[in-house]
C-alpha cells in the first residue's frame, strides 16, 4: 500500500472509530453501567431486565455483537480492525458487548471455519442474536492437560449418537443452553478417535452438578452424560476428525483470554494514578514508597509491551494467518501480568485489600473488593486455557523447534 492509501486507510478508520463511540454512548442505557462488574464476573449472574434487553435488541439489530462475522449470519459484516474497533468502543465508553461469551469467541470463528452451510445457518444466527449461551466440554477427570485422553464416548446408532460419560470444570454450563464438546468415536486410536459434537444441554440424560470456588462465585460444574442422543447433523467436520478442530478452537480461547475480562472491569486508571492516591508522593510528585515505585513502573512497561503483543496478534489476523502458536506466548504473558497486577493493587490498598463485602458495615469502595475478587478469581488464569507449562511446551515444541521431553 502506498502512504497516500495508508493515509487515506487510517483517517477512515479513526472516523469509524468516532462513529462507534458515538453509536454506543447514544444508545447504552445508563443505569446499565452499575451492572459492568456483574458482567464482568460473567456467567453465574447476567443482568436482565428492560434496560439489558434493550441493549441486547440495540447492538442485535447494528449487528455489533459479532461485528465481524458475516452479515448472512447476523454479524457486522465488519473488517478484522473495523470489528476490533467496536470492540474497543465498548470499553472506551463504559459499556459492554452483551453477546459476549463461548459462542462468539470460541465457537463462532470455529464453526466459520469448519461448520457446513446448516451449521453455520443455524448456530452463528443464533449467537450472533444473542439468543443462545454455549459452554465448552473438553475437559474430563482424567483429560485436562492430556486433553486427547477423554474418555466420553459418542456411539453410532444408526440416526443418532448416543453420549455417555463426564466433563469438568464446564464453564457457565448452568446457564448454557448448548454445549460444544470433544467425544470419543474411536477408543483404538488416541487422537484420530475424536470427534467434534454439539449437544444440546436440554437433551434428557445431561445433568449439571455446580463446583464451588476459593473466590467464592460458581462459575463451573460438572457435566454428566447419561445415554444422551445427539442427532447425526451435530457432528461438526468429518468422524474421527475433532482433533484438529479442538486445537483450533483453543487457538481462539487463547486469544480471546487476551483481549477480554479484566480490562472490561471495574477501575481501569493508569496504576500510578491509583498508587500516588493511595500512598501520597513525594517533593518530586512522584509515588512515596520508592521499592513499590519501582515495581510499579516495571508492571507499567509490560502491561504496555503485552499491548503491543496484541497488537501484533491483530497484525497476524489480518494478514490471514492467525491466530498462530503465538496464542500461547500472549496468553501466558497475559496470565502473569495480570496476577501481577492485583498482586500490585493489593499491597497498594494495604488493608483496604482484604475487603469481601459490604454487609458488614465495612468501607470497601468498589475498586478494593473487585480487585480482592479478581486476585482470587484470575489465579485460574495460569491454569485455564491450558495451563502456563502447557503453553511453554507448545511453545518449545512448535515455536522453538525444541525436542519433544516426553
Ligand atoms: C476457571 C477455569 C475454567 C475452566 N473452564 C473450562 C471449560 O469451560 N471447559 C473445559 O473443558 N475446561 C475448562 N477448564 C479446565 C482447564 O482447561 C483445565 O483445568 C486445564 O486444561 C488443566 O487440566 P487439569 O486441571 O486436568 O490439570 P492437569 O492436566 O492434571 O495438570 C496438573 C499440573 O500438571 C502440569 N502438567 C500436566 N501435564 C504436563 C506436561 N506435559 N508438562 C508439564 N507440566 C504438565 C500442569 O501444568 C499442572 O500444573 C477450566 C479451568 C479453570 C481453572
Amino acid at each position: 500500500m502506498n502512504v497516500l492509501a495508508e493515509v487515506e486507510d487510517t483517517r477512515k478508520l479513526e472516523a469509524f472509530r468516532e462513529e462507534a463511540n458515538a453509536w454506543i454512548k447514544a444508545n447504552f442505557p445508563e443505569s446499565l453501567k452499575s451492572k459492568l462488574e456483574e458482567y464482568y464476573q460473567n456467567m453465574p449472574r447476567y443482568p436482565d431486565g428492560a434496560d439489558w434487553a434493550l441493549w441486547k435488541e440495540r447492538v442485535r439489530d447494528k449487528g455489533w455483537g459479532t461485528p465481524g462475522w458475516p452479515k448472512a449470519y447476523g454479524g457486522g459484516g465488519l473488517s478484522t480492525v473495523e470489528a476490533r474497533i467496536v470492540q474497543q468502543a465498548f470499553v472506551a465508553c463504559g459499556a459492554f458487548n452483551p453477546m459476549t461469551g463461548m459462542g462468539t469467541s470460541l465457537l463462532g470463528p470455529t464453526l466459520l471455519e469448519h461448520g457446513n452451510e446448516e451449521q453455520k445457518k443455524l448456530h452463528l444466527t443464533r449467537v450472533s442474536r444473542g439468543e443462545v449461551v454455549w459452554c465448552q466440554g473438553y475437559s474430563e477427570p482424567g483429560a485436562g492437560s492430556d486433553l486427547a485422553g477423554l474418555q466420553t464416548k459418542a456411539e453410532d446408532k444408526g440416526d443418532h449418537y448416543l453420549v455417555n460419560g463426564q466433563k469438568i470444570w464446564t464453564s457457565g454450563s448452568r446457564f448454557a443452553n448448548w454445549c460444544f464438546c470433544l467425544v470419543r468415536t474411536d477408543p483404538k486410536v488416541k487422537q484420530e478417535g475424536i470427534s467434534f459434537l454439539l449437544i444440546d444441554m436440554k437433551t434428557p440424560g445431561v445433568e449439571v452438578r455446580p463446583i464451588k470456588t476459593i473466590s467464592g462465585e460458581s462459575p463451573f460444574s460438572e457435566v454428566f452424560f447419561t445415554d444422551v442422543k445427539v442427532p447425526k447433523e451435530n457432528l461438526v467436520g468429518q468422524l474421527n476428525k475433532g482433533w484438529t478442530i479442538a486445537k483450533r478452537l483453543l487457538q481462539f480461547e487463547r486469544n480471546a483470554t487476551d483481549t477480554r475480562r479484566r480490562q472490561l472491569a471495574g477501575d481501569t486508571r493508569p496504576m500510578d494514578e491509583i498508587a500516588k492516591e493511595y500512598l501520597g508522593v513525594d517533593e518530586k510528585g512522584r509515588i512515596a514508597d520508592p521499592d513499590l515505585r519501582q515495581r510499579i513502573v516495571r508492571h507499567m512497561m509490560e502491561f504496555r509491551a503485552l499491548k503491543l503483543m496484541q497488537q501484533r496478534m491483530l497484525d497476524e489476523t489480518k494478514a490471514g494467518q492467525g491466530p498462530s502458536e503465538f496464542t500461547s506466548v500472549a496468553k501466558n504473558a497475559r496470565a502473569r501480568i495480570q496476577q501481577e497486577r492485583e498482586e500490585l493493587l493489593i499491597e497498594i490498598f494495604g488493608q483496604q485489600g482484604l475487603g469481601w463485602g459490604t454487609s458488614n458495615g465495612d468501607k470497601y469502595k468498589q475498586i478494593e473488593l473487585d480487585t480482592t475478587r479478581a486476585f482470587f478469581s484470575n489465579k485460574a488464569m495460569t491454569i485455564f486455557s491450558g495451563t502456563t507449562e502447557v503453553q511453554n511446551n507448545i511453545i518449545a515444541k512448535r515455536m522453538l523447534g525444541l525436542l519433544d521431553h516426553q
